[in-house]
Order: structure tokens, then C-alpha cells, then sequence
């Protein structure tokens, strides 16, 4: 592994990935070997925990292809230095800013959207011109072992290699200095490699997750509002970083609500999910316990149906649950969805207040100056009014989180972006050298002031 690592540096300083041609011809070529591997990805993920081919087209599949088209269609822009108007103060000169590489980037990947969230962030990192190591999850070893496969038949290890394993190799990979670490994963991991970047001042970027409220009031088209909850929600059985975590609702529509999204997710999965071939499993024994202990001291008032065997659990809506419950605990990642209804909007905050940053929220509300008033209060990564999950579909929208929720964001070039150091570059002319800053400085002051003043 560390040999690895000290060949990718090696590599780096042969200045080849600096040659926007050579980052062309491997961003197309991973792309030709992806578009063969269609099948193959699909196979991988329903193995993994049963994901649909239309999940795993919309949410992964289709996303990294439209990503590499998106990098092989402006690389050379993005990456061009970009001229700035130039200050009077430093006359005559010309002035830059440039898009480096930081160098050797480690990338380590969740489980959850193992393909997209394994290679949107590596495709970024190539169009940026880094050498890369991969680590992508160990709970889906199917995907992953498809992602080394494409990575060890693309790319010379010396540029981009993946590396799978868990916990034991991720550790000794954070435990080396890198140029940049790219993490997406849990908050308390994201804790652990935020440690392990100081130690050398590594920069990161940090996608992490959090409790993400859904917050509807009484003049919203119920209906629609039940049918794209029950859609976000549900989508990749709730394990979604943005999915919409807990509800809370105006109290005067919450019964209604609750029967209308009945209604919604029996039209999707039918009226027993565990036989729908839409709806996938949980990723682990350990992840399916973990959720059946947060309907322990709840009040389940649809689904609750599991099977241990085979990671099972339906769409479950728990009505009025306590702050102080399991479910309300931590970030449930799961078809678990609490409803909790407010009458004010200090119960609104009361509830928003007790959690960190989240990562996402989502409104339901045709009252524009609630929906503008909330906007502004609460502070969060991205979110949508009338809709849940789709701005991670705008590669024009910076994606990422905000406090515990993240540090730095991606998406199209913002993920180019975040692989690339600003470098600020200054190109001064020799024919007029004004005395102005020099010494002695005698009566120089107030001219410069004036300078300061207008043309700064
Ligand atoms: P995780 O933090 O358990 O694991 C993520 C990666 O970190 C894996 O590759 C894993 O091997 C590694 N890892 C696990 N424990 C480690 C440790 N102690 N030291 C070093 N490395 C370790 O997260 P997960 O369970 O794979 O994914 C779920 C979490 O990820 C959720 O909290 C979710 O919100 C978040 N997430 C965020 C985004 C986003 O874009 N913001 C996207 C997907 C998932």
C-alpha cells in the first residue's frame, strides 16, 4: 500500500496528468469500459441489496455517465487559466488564476450509492489532472470488486489504483500524507479522517450526513406532497444521505397526510413491498438490527414488517415520536419515516434546533414568505421547496453539506473544482516601474491613499 502510494507520487511528478490530452484519453477510455460493464454494474448492485435496474440507472449508472460526458466536453475550459481584470495598484500587469492538481488524492466511498459515490468523485479528480487511490466500501462487495476490476483494466496503478477493504484499511490509508482526502460516509467517521487530515494539514472534502427534516404545512397539494415524500423516502429503501429523515407537519393536516402517503406507498410497492421488485434490502444484518431497534418505543401506525433473514423492512410511518426516542436519536438511514406535527413555528424550531446542521431540507408549502422565512433561518447543505432529493441532480448546484453535515461540496465542475488548487498568479510588465511603493516613502502616502481609494 504504501509503496502504491509513493509510485502514484512519483508519478504525479512526471508532470504527465498535467497534459489535458492525457486526462481526455482516460477519461474517454474509462468511459468505454463502463458503457461494456452496463450489465455487469447492474448485476453487481442487485446483488449487493437488490437494486433495481431503474435505481441503479437513475442514481448511479447514469449520473457517472453523464459526469464523464460533462468532463470530456469542457475539460479544456475548466481547466484553462482564467484572466481577471488587473488593480491599478499593481500597473502594468497581467493576472491569472490557475487550476492546478493538489497531487495524490485519496477518495473513500460509502456503501449506499456504491458506484456513483466511488466514481463521481474519481472522474472529478481525473479531469483535475491528481493521481488517485480509491477505497471503495466493503459492504458491497459485488460493486466494489466490479470498480477494481474497471480501475485495474483502465489505468496504470501509478495513476489510479483502488484499494477495498474496511475499517483496518482505511485507517492505514488515512495514516499516510495525501494532497487531498475526498470522504463520503457517516459523521462520526467523517470525525476520524478530519483527525487523521490535520496531522499533515491535509485538505478534505468532507460529504456527510445528518437528520434531514421535511417540513409541510396546510396549504400544500397533499397528494403530490405524499406521492414525491413517498418517493424520496423510500427510493434505495431510505439508505439516501438526503432522503427526507423525519416530517413535521401542520397538525390540522397530519391525519390526512398520513393516509394519503398510505395510499402513495402501496401504489409503489404494492401491499406487501417485500415481494416488490422496486424496492431493495437493507445493506447488512447489522444496519436491518440497528433499525428494528428504533422501532422498539414507537408508535407504528403503517408497515413495521421485517425479515431478519434477508434484510427485509418495509415502508414503516411512526406517528409522534419523542425527541428523546431511538428513531429520533441519530440519522435513521432506513424506510423509516417519523411524523411529528407542530402548531407554531416555534415548535418548528424547537424540533430543528435540537440537531446539527442537517444536510438537506425540504419544504412543502405554497405560502411563499414561510417558505422564504425558512429558507433564510435555518442553516443546511441544499434543499427543495415541493420536492425531495432532485437538486443532487443539478451538476450546476454545488452538493454538499454545512457543520457536521460536511465540509466542501461537488458536483460538474464544482467537483473539478474541489480537485483543483487556485493557484492566484500575477504576470508584471517591466516597461513602467511607478516609484510610488519605494522608499523613501517622504510625501508618497497620501497619493497612494487615493490610489487605495478609487482603483483598488
Ligand atoms: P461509513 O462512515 O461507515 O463508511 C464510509 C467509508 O469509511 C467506508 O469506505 C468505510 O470502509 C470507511 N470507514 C468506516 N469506518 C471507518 C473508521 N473507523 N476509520 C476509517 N474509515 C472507516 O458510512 P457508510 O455506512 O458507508 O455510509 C452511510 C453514511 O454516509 C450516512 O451517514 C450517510 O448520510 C452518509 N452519506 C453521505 C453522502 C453525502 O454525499 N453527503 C452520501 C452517501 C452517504
Amino acid at each position: 500500500m504504501v509503496n502504491s502510494i509513493s509510485d502514484q507520487k512519483t508519478f504525479f511528478k512526471s508532470q504527465k496528468t498535467k497534459d489535458i490530452a492525457f486526462r481526455l484519453n482516460y477519461l474517454k477510455t474509462l468511459k468505454s469500459e463502463i458503457l461494456a460493464k452496463e450489465q455487469i454494474i447492474y448485476d453487481a448492485l442487485y446483488k449487493d441489496f437488490r437494486k433495481s435496474e431503474f435505481e441503479a440507472f437513475v442514481s448511479e449508472y447514469g449520473l457517472v455517465i453523464s459526469q464523464l460526458n460533462l468532463a470530456i466536453k469542457n475539460l479544456k475550459n475548466w481547466s484553462k487559466p482564467k484572466r481577471v481584470r488587473s488593480s491599478i495598484i499593481t500597473f502594468p500587469s497581467s493576472d491569472y488564476i490557475f487550476k492546478e492538481p493538489y497531487g495524490t488524492v485519496l477518495i473513500i466511498a460509502p456503501w449506499n450509492y456504491p458506484f456513483l459515490l466511488a466514481l463521481e468523485p474519481l472522474i472529478m479528480a481525473i479531469a483535475a489532472g491528481n493521481t488517485i487511490v480509491l477505497k471503495p466500501s466493503e459492504l458491497t462487495k459485488n460493486t466494489s470488486k466490479v470498480i477494481t476490476e474497471l480501475i485495474e483494466k483502465v489505468f496504470p496503478k501509478d495513476y489510479v489504483i483502488s484499494i477495498q477493504g474496511g475499517i483496518e484499511t482505511s485507517t492505514e490509508l488515512l495514516a499516510q500524507r495525501w494532497d487531498y482526502i475526498f470522504f463520503t460516509g457517516s459523521v462520526s467517521v467523517g470525525k476520524i479522517v478530519a483527525q487523521a487530515a490535520a496531522k499533515h494539514l491535509t485538505p478534505v472534502t468532507l460529504e456527510l450526513g445528518g437528520k434531514s427534516p421535511c417540513i409541510i404545512d396546510d396549504t400544500t397539494d397533499l397528494k403530490l406532497t405524499a406521492k414525491r415524500i413517498a418517493w424520496g423516502k423510500f427510493f434505495n429503501a431510505g439508505q439516501t444521505c438526503i432522503a427526507p429523515d423525519y416530517i413535521i407537519i401542520k397538525a390540522e393536516v397530519k391525519q390526512n397526510f398520513i393516509t394519503l402517503l398510505k395510499t402513495e406507498i402501496t401504489k409503489a410497492y404494492g401491499e406487501n413491498p417485500k415481494s416488490s421488485p422496486d424496492f431493495p434490502r437493507i445493506i447488512n444484518t447489522n444496519n436491518t438490527s440497528r433499525l428494528l431497534n428504533m422501532l422498539k418505543d414507537v408508535n407504528v401506525v403503517f408497515g413495521g414488517d421485517y425479515d431478519e433473514t434477508e434484510n427485509y423492512l418495509s415502508p414503516t410511518l411512526i406517528d409522534e415520536p419523542s425527541l428523546e426516542s431511538n428513531v429520533m436519536q441519530e440519522e435513521i438511514f432506513g424506510p423509516l419515516l417519523p411524523i411529528i406535527s407542530y402548531t407554531t413555528e416555534k415548535d418548528i424550531e424547537k424540533i430543528i434546533w435540537n440537531y446539527d446542521k442537517p444536510l438537506s431540507l425540504y419544504i412543502f408549502s405554497n405560502n411563499k414568505n414561510f417558505v422564504n422565512q425558512l429558507l433564510k433561518k435555518y442553516s443546511f447543505g441544499g434543499g427543495v421547496k415541493n420536492d425531495t432529493l432532485i437538486h443532487f441532480s443539478n451538476h450546476r448546484l454545488p452538493f454538499g453539506g454545512v457543520g457536521s453535515s460536511g465540509i466542501g461540496a461537488y458536483h460538474g465542475k464544482h467537483g473539478f473544482d474541489a480537485f483543483s488548487h487556485t493557484k492566484s498568479i500575477i504576470k508584471r510588465g517591466n516597461w513602467f516601474d511607478p516609484p510610488m511603493r519605494y522608499a523613501p516613502y517622504s510625501e508618497k502616502l497620501s497619493l497612494i491613499k487615493k490610489l487605495f481609494r478609487y482603483f483598488a
